[in-house]
């Protein structure tokens, strides 16, 4: 941690207006005979060390609370020992969170919704956030999904906004967060401080070569994803409103300059995307790099990686430069997320005699990541630091407690190792509760739609991204709620969406993405599964509702035979899907009315939270009631070729208990280095 500075005669101007001409005078008595003034120093040189945690998620534990067991690959107890070794290396250091720390874990639903965090305790999170003193924050999206009223007791208090107390005093984060893009309804004001200056003291080397201390201001500001309005609107609508980043940069970037700020540190919890500017865009980092006055950008909320031209995918936009570590020539990170790595950005500095200035080709910035390979070739893990963990404890026990309570029983193993050639077994019970939720709700609350057919879509929402372990995989035997949270992976709301049989088949088809187009003439091996996320993957799971998938065709013209109640579709009928706020939302590559327009509710709970109660409701999971239904197949293909496909290690006896007798097991180890078997699939069966 930096010191504050407060004996810089030609800085002491700057701090007139916070402490007055006394204390100025108290100040520079302090200073006593010194006759440095600053522009004596001219020519010194210091290298700060801006230090990046992004979508911590809640993970201050190598834990796991699906799975009840340690998961060394992530966890801020890790990402602390490399903040510490950083502090070690460099004088001057800096440390940011980029967002999205307050929700992702049992932890965080625990302390948000089951047992409320009392106002008087910080959340666990930025409690052991507190034990490395983190410098500034923003706040990401998921900062909101548990409500303005929340957030402003986490915070401390001071969201003056509809429906919050705003003078309500709690323990707060313990850093100031800095959201520049975000204002309250109420008031028009930005709904946190739109920035925040650190003042600080620099251990720098003189042009003489010997160490000198000056002064520093650093202005950090922060922006958010503009989405929070749709993803959060139960939440949000009518109380704050968004701006874009790059329209709020230009905004306040300047009044930091004005203020002093000698550098600006913009924590974007955002990333990049080529696509051309709009203010409402997710990922606008390649844009905001280029509003004057930013010095360093840090990045989030893609959970992915930068810079890293090895990572799969890398960003490759122009602009962006892997080997430098810049966008648009701008120092920039994105530390992936749950701590798995730690971003640093080494800003040259250079002091002219009265204001410091970043060398930007210089710089450079770096990620360091807490799981790596030794010489040997085998995975090591940073230790975690010793004083994280017991200061969670009792809560992170109480956690465990929370989702190990029983709530029903399973006859079958729910998984979706073969979900993505058709096993419907960890997909049922999902489709299922939202299907008599939406369905109870309408002909409760919404009569005008209740001639419409409900149907429901979900998606294996873990389904081998991270590796063979990445599967929903709930043992037969009791059902627990940590089961239902695998389940159901994302703290996603119930969203109903009307759409026609038109609609439906241009929504599978999107969905359909997921595969690759198969040549049956190709005699060499073809790979089925695409890079289209497995968790956009939608998939109906009745047997009200069939259809093909054909995927010797090309995308777009893959779904065959679609059939309602046994007859070809029409495509004007009328049905309700219930989905999730993000498809119902932000599913536009889908289909048109899912932007929002389609959607005719947005109910205010979560899927996950809908699950575990139709499981409380029919606590006695079979296969037979809840992990049979087909929907699809593969439309059938003869291929010269082997078709394969990666899953989960040697479990082809699960495939086999799904009914799935055209997948055979090639290889036990596919040869990706992530713990997954070959399988192949016989497409004409
Ligand atoms: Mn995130
Ligand atoms: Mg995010």
């Amino acid at each position: 941690m930096l010191e504050p500075s407060f004996c810089q005669p030609t800085r002491i101007s700057r701090s007139v207006a916070r402490f007055g001409a006394l204390a100025l005078a108290a100040i520079l008595a302090a200073c006593g005979g010194s006759d440095d003034d600053g522009s004596a120093n001219a020519g010194a040189t210091a290298t700060l060390a801006v230090l990046e945690t992004t979508d911590l998620h809640f993970n201050v534990r190598s834990y796991d609370y699906f799975k009840l067991a340690e998961d060394k690959s992530y966890g801020f107890e890790r990402t602390a020992t490399l903040v510490r070794a950083a502090r070690k290396e460099f004088a001057n250091t800096l440390l940011v969170d980029n967002g999205d720390s307050i929700q992702g874990t049992a932890l965080a639903d625990y302390e948000a919704t089951i047992s409320p965090i009392p106002c008087t305790q910080q959340l666990s999170m930025y409690k052991a956030m507190g034990a490395l003193g983190f410098d500034a924050g923003t706040l990401g999206n998921h900062e909101f999904n548990y409500g303005l009223p929340f957030l402003n007791q986490v915070l401390g208090g001071g969201l003056d906004v509809e429906g919050v107390d705003a003078t309500k005093k709690c323990a707060g984060a313990g850093y100031p967060m800095a959201l520049a893009n975000v204002y309250s309804s109420k008031t028009k004001k930005p709904l946190v401080q739109p920035y925040t200056i650190l003042e600080r003291t620099l251990t720098a080397k003189g042009a003489d070569g010997k160490e000198v201390k000056l002064p520093i201001k650093v202005g950090v500001i922060g922006f958010t994803t503009p989405g929070i309005m749709n993803w959060d609107k139960r939440y949000l609508e009518g109380k704050v409103y968004t701006e874009g980043a790059v329209e709020a940069a230009t905004k306040y970037v300047p009044e930091l300059r004005a203020k002093g700020a000698d550098v600006v540190v913009a924590l974007l919890h955002g990333g990049l995307d080529s696509a051309a500017y709009s203010p409402t865009m997710e990922n606008p980092g390649l844009h905001l790099s280029k509003v004057a006055g930013i010095d360093a950008m840090v990045m989030g909320h893609q959970h992915s990686v930068f810079p890293d031209a090895a990572a799969t995918p890398a960003y490759r936009q122009a602009g962006v430069d892997n080997k430098a570590g810049t966008i648009n020539g701008v120092p920039a990170v994105m530390a992936s997320s749950w701590g798995k790595s730690l971003g640093v950005i080494q800003l040259a500095l250079q002091w002219d005699g009265s204001k410091w200035v970043v060398n930007k080709t210089a710089s450079k910035s770096e990620l360091r990541n807490t799981q790596s390979k030794n010489a040997a070739g085998a995975t090591v893990y940073v230790e975690p630091d010793a004083a994280v963990a017991q200061l969670i404890e009792t809560q992170h026990q109480a956690a465990i407690q929370y989702v190990k309570t029983p709530i029903g029983s399973t006859d079958f193993r729910m998984s979706t190792l073969f979900a993505d050639v058709g096993d419907p077994g960890a997909i049922q019970i999902v489709n299922q509760a939202q299907q008599a939720y939406v369905a109870a709700y309408i002909k409760a609350s919404l009569p005008q739609y209740a001639a419409l057919p409900v149907l429901s879509v979900s998606a294996p929402f873990k389904s081998g991204f991270q590796g063979g372990a990445d599967y929903t995989d709930v043992a037969v035997g009791p059902l627990a709620i940590n089961n239902a949270a695998d389940l159901y992976l994302y703290p996603n709301t119930v969203y109903a969406v009307k759409v026609n049989g038109g609609d439906i088949k241009n929504w599978l088809e999107a969905a359909a993405k997921r595969f690759n187009q198969i040549d049956p003439a190709k005699t060499t091996e073809q790979s089925l599964i695409s890079t289209f996320p497995g968790y956009n993957f939608d998939m109906f799971t009745t047997p009200d509702l069939q259809y093909e998938i054909d995927v010797t065709q090309p995308v777009g013209s893959r779904i065959k035979n679609l059939a309602y109640l046994g007859k070809p579709m029409d495509v004007a009928q009328e049905f309700v899907i219930a989905t999730n706020n993000y498809r119902a939302t932000s599913g536009k590559s889908f289909i048109d009315k899912l932007d929002g327009s389609g959607t005719i509710w947005a109910s205010p709970d979560a899927n996950r939270d809908v699950v575990i109660d139709y499981i409380r409701k029919n606590p006695t999971v079979t296969r037979a009631t809840n992990g049979a239904a087909k929907s699809w197949r593969f439309a059938k293909a003869t291929t010269a070729g082997p078709v394969v496909f990666s899953s989960g290690a040697n479990a082809l006896s699960v495939a086999q208990a799904a009914g799935l007798t055209n997948v055979s097991l090639l290889a036990a180890d596919d040869g990706l280095g992530k713990g997954t078997s070959k399988y192949g699939i016989d497409l004409s069966k």
